[in-house]
């Protein structure tokens, strides 16, 4: 079987609000606020994806997924496009698709984790189909098939984003993440406020996206800790490249301190590692490059006695569906997989595995890991078609 074509379908999802605490919706704290998505050509709240086929002669066709996203990954729908069809995809045409990892090194250039996921993605789905394996089987194979569901709670007054969690606690969600990185003083009054509102048994988070500096980070951990908030832990309190200021946060605070923006690939990792910046590691397919780069990274923290978790970068059930087999197959991950786009948008999937990957969720809070071979779920064209660029 030798593949024939790789390419790629933009599509952009309309959402009812914006999803970050301001409509400068940005990830980055600087003097005036946060850096902004918003532009003529996307003037409203939106989300972004890239699919990708690969398609073969024998007619067997993987499906994979790149997140967009230029305040978060520095990456665009455009870019993404343009590296797949014209850049990343031609090196594989005429190739064979089974030995995934000797695929990607051919198509290792520096940057553009999001399009190399997408790629990734798509063949873990195409040689698992072809095997009649689950992409987790590919990976080593299910330590798990339920899945524990965080969601992420965006920016508001206390009182909003109390409210927030609990109407995702009503659908069984028992994880969140509230995204903070203002003011310390008032970030840690919404902390207390959601504590208060979901009570002591839910895992509660948090995500500074960058936006503290090592004291102020500091600040926030002493009230939360004097709040009795009781944080699993703070995600990114500083700068993506200041990791020895967040090797000081870690260094002067009780809450675990874990490496988002500063964790992309597993290089990423080693120097969180090699800096002691970090508690956890923050793993997504789309940071790493794939799959392949991401099993690296769990690898990794695992022989630093590290811990990790599976964060978000939103996506359609593709995506879902892949970290779902990523979570299945790693020894293991802390407290919940963050799966935020559950309350954004549908999976855009047929049949039963679309009500399967959505709100509410079974009682247990998790999701099931698909059955079937490679990703086990199968996009509408109908919806698809809906929302394509
Ligand atoms: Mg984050």
């Amino acid at each position: 079987m030798k593949i024939t074509r790789i390419y790629s379908t933009p599509i952009r999802i309309p959402l009812r609000r914006f999803f970050y605490n301001s409509q400068n919706a940005g990830t980055k704290r600087e003097w005036n606020g946060r850096l902004s998505r918003v532009t003529p050509k996307r003037p409203g709240p939106i989300l972004e994806y890239v699919l990708v086929r690969v398609e073969t002669d024998e007619g067997l066709v993987g499906i994979g997924e790149a997140p967009a996203d230029i305040g978060f990954f520095g990456q665009t729908v455009e870019g993404i496009q343009v590296a797949i069809d014209d850049y990343l995809g031609p090196q594989l045409v005429g190739r064979e698709p089974w030995d995934i990892p000797a695929l990607m090194d051919l198509i290792d250039y520096r940057e553009n984790s999001s399009a190399k996921s997408g790629i990734d993605v798509a063949l873990h789905d195409l040689v698992g189909k072809a095997r009649g394996v689950s992409v987790n089987a590919l990976l080593g194979g299910a330590r798990r098939n339920r899945i524990p569901v965080a969601i992420e709670i965006p920016g508001g007054s206390p009182e909003d984003m109390a409210n927030e969690c609990l109407k995702y606690l009503r659908m069984n969600v028992r994880a969140f993440k509230p995204k903070i990185g203002g003011i310390p003083k008032d970030d840690a009054e919404r902390l207390r406020a959601i504590r208060a509102a979901v009570g002591p048994e839910v895992s509660l988070r948090a995500d500074a996206n960058r936006g503290y500096s090592p004291d102020e980070a500091i600040e926030l951990c002493e009230l939360a800790e004097k709040y009795g908030v009781g944080l699993e832990l703070l995600e990114q309190p500083c700068e993506a490249w200041d990791l020895p200021g967040m090797a000081k946060v870690r260094n002067a605070v009780n809450v675990p301190i874990e490496a988002d923006e500063s964790c992309f690939g597993p290089h990423d990792a080693e120097a969180v590692v090699r800096a002691g910046a970090a508690d956890v590691l923050n793993i997504k397919i789309g940071k790493a490059g794939g799959l392949c780069n991401a099993m690296r990274i769990a690898a990794i923290a695992e022989e630093a006695g590290l811990q990790c978790v599976l964060g978000t970068s939103f996506g359609t059930g593709v995506k879902i569906a892949a970290k779902l087999h990523l979570a299945a197959a790693l020894p293991r991950f802390t407290g919940a997989v963050e799966f935020t786009e559950l309350g954004l948008h549908g999976p855009l999937l047929k049949g039963e595995m679309d009500r399967a990957l959505s709100l509410p969720l079974d009682p247990d809070g998790c999701l099931p890991v698909p059955d079937g071979s490679g990703l086990g779920v199968e996009l509408d064209e109908a919806k698809v078609a809906a929302v394509m660029l």
